[in-house]
């Protein structure tokens, strides 16, 4: 393990503050309000790394969700491990309507060069959303939310972005 990974954690630690509420938030990076830092390679959402240090790897095909709907937060007692459905589900419950970022979740099964094909098939009349949510095996409503922009939007912001990318106070 390289020496800086070792040392992540104190480092990552310290860069989250104690709120009233109990939280732990994040003092760097935000994007959609939830932090983002630099982890083994690649950006990762802060609370999700969190977990990872606290409890280990995330548990195929869930999610890490708040109990406190506190998108920066980062304290261990606060995070949970949903499925996409509880995700989903919590979120339209808090009125949120929140997409997850690109291939932000472990259940995402897209990557960037399925999301530009699907636009060109669409954008080219090949197919319609319903043929793509099929072939892709996916819920047409995300097929929409990739044609009209509302996901995937910007591709260095992408989880697989470099890190170097990264403004250097990130990373
Ligand atoms: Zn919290």
């Amino acid at each position: 393990m390289p020496a800086k990974i070792k040392h992540f954690p104190s480092h990552f630690w310290s860069r989250f503050k104690r709120a009233k509420n109990g939280c732990l938030e994040w003092q760097g990076c935000r994007w959609d309000n939830y932090g983002e830092t630099g982890f083994e390679g690649r950006v990762r959402k802060t609370h999700v790394v969190a977990w990872i240090l606290s409890r280990g790897a995330v548990p195929k095909g869930k999610c890490i969700l708040h109990s406190c709907d506190n998108p920066p937060c980062g304290e261990p007692s606060h995070l949970f491990a949903g499925t996409k459905k509880d995700n989903n589900k919590d979120r339209e419950m808090k009125g949120r309507g929140r997409y997850a970022a690109g291939e932000a979740c472990s259940w995402s099964k897209l990557k960037w060069k399925d999301v530009s094909t699907i636009r060109d098939l669409y954008r080219t009349k090949k197919k319609n959303m319903y043929d793509l949510a099929k072939t892709y095996s996916v819920d047409p409503r995300l097929i929409w939310a990739i044609i009209h922009r509302k996901i995937w939007k910007v591709r260095h912001r992408g989880y697989h972005s470099r890190i170097e990318k990264l403004p250097k106070r990130c990373r």
